[in-house]
């Protein structure tokens, strides 16, 4: 028999930021996970010499938890340009934040696929969500994504040419369906912080995470089949505890906790294209001729060690976790957006991840202190769908832990 103090099921970003709030001299911490690294849903796997995370995503250096829970200069960030490429009736146009680069006012307003009356609001949403305050946000009565920007007045040229191609990408949903007060926090952390991965591949930042954890005991594959307030059960041993923190995602607290409410999820499939050297620009581009794909990088051009010496590593996304019936297609997609012969495109792998994202409707609610028959409850669909949702759940319920135990 294992006995802690506390135990976290779960070591995704979630559980690994209640451990690090856990670190407390003479507290005993065990922290468990079914996979053999920990990190969760941020990985990496190198494949024929590429860093290929699973499934592109990004780190945003406005998330304030991130910054609490690392140092982020140690995780050397990559930075992406801000902005998008929109690939539309077979030209490239290039759509900026003006405010963040001021060189770009001409070519966003002949790029902006909109009306003055849709760029004056874009500008208004854009000076709104990045107000220093985050309380109107997250108060405001929330819809879904799409009635929100029809609220607002945008034309429906500038939802289906801008917004659409681009809130899908983020949302895992193409019908936009998801929470505006997620989605105007996601525009918020765009607009406010640097987007990035680490020189070396997203799992870089659970790996500094976990490095962090000097007095916890990580139990790594062992994936746990019962939970209860003051014991947990693996597949080969028992556990004894004072308080469980169950930090998994929505679909593996439901298997564990029953009865207890959790959302689906959404998903998506990213494939992984090898292409000759390109030389090219970190940005995102969203190709509106094909449609296939929610958006495309090049990895290489933000960091160069993802794609060994003489070739790029381009990241084609699409919603829904599965093989799409045309995916031969998407290496010509990505051949015609980035200038190259489609035999010049080779996959290297694809991802196909069902539970990528929570799938948030509205009215979202913020700071759910979740803890059903004592056991409590962490995850970023606790909170919101991301990175700083995953962090600020895990410290939540640390924090909730710490009291239970007699240590806040
Ligand atoms: C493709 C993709 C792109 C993304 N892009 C972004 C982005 O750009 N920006 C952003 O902010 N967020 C992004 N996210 C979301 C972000 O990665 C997640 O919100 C966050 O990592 C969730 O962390 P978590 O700890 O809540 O859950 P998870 O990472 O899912 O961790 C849960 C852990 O529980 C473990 N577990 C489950 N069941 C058991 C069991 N029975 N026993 C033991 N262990 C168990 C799992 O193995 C896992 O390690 C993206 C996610 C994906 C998949």
């Amino acid at each position: 028999m294992n006995s802690y103090d506390v135990i976290i099921v779960g070591a995704g970003l979630a559980g690994l930021r209640a451990a690090q709030v856990l670190q407390r001299p003479g507290l005993h911490v065990g922290l468990l996970d079914a996979a053999a690294q920990v990190g969760g849903r941020v990985a990496t796997d190198v494949v024929d010499g590429f860093v290929i995370d699973r499934g592109f995503q990004i780190i945003n250096t406005a998330y304030p938890e991130l910054r609490a829970a690392v140092d982020l200069a140690t995780l050397s960030l990559a930075p992406f340009e801000r902005g998008v490429v929109l690939r539309h009736h077979g030209a490239d146009h290039v759509v900026r934040d003006p405010r963040q680069d001021p060189r770009s006012i001409a070519t966003t307003l002949r790029a902006f696929p909109g009306n003055a009356q849709d760029l004056l609001r874009a500008g208004r949403l854009i000076t709104r969500v990045s107000r220093p305050s985050v309380t109107h946000l997250e108060t405001a009565p929330d819809v879904s994504t799409i009635d929100a920007l029809r609220e607002l007045g945008f034309t429906s040229r500038v939802i289906e040419e801008l917004w659409r191609p681009f809130l899908s990408g983020v949302l895992l949903r193409d019908d936009l369906a998801t929470s505006w007060r997620f989605t105007s926090l996601a525009l918020r952390s765009f607009v406010r912080g640097t987007l990035g991965v680490p020189a070396q591949g997203v799992r870089a930042l659970p790996q500094l995470m976990a490095s962090s954890l000097a007095n916890v005991d990580i139990h790594l594959s062992t994936r746990v089949r019962s939970v209860s307030a003051h014991a947990v059960r693996s597949d080969d041993a028992s556990f004894s505890a004072k308080v469980v923190i169950v930090a998994t995602e929505a679909a593996a607290a439901r298997g564990l906790i029953p009865g207890i409410s959790a959302p689906e999820e959404n998903g998506v499939t990213t494939s992984w294209f090898a292409t000759p050297s390109l030389n090219g620009t970190p940005i995102l581009r969203l190709d509106l001729d094909g449609r296939r794909t929610t958006n495309m990088v090049d990895m290489s051009a933000a960091s160069p060690a993802y794609a060994p010496p003489g070739s790029s590593l381009i990241a084609a996304s699409y919603n829904g976790a599965r093989r799409v019936e045309d995916e031969h297609r998407v290496a010509e997609d990505v051949a015609r957006l980035y200038g190259l012969a489609t035999a010049d495109v080779q996959l290297i792998v694809r991802n196909e991840i069902p539970h990528a994202l929570p799938d948030l409707r509205p009215p979202l609610s913020l700071r759910r202190d979740l803890s059903i028959d004592g056991v409590l409850v962490a995850g970023d669909w606790t909170e919101t769908p991301s990175i700083q949702g995953a962090l600020v759940s895990g410290r939540r319920a640390a924090r909730r832990a710490l009291s239970l135990v007699g240590e806040s």
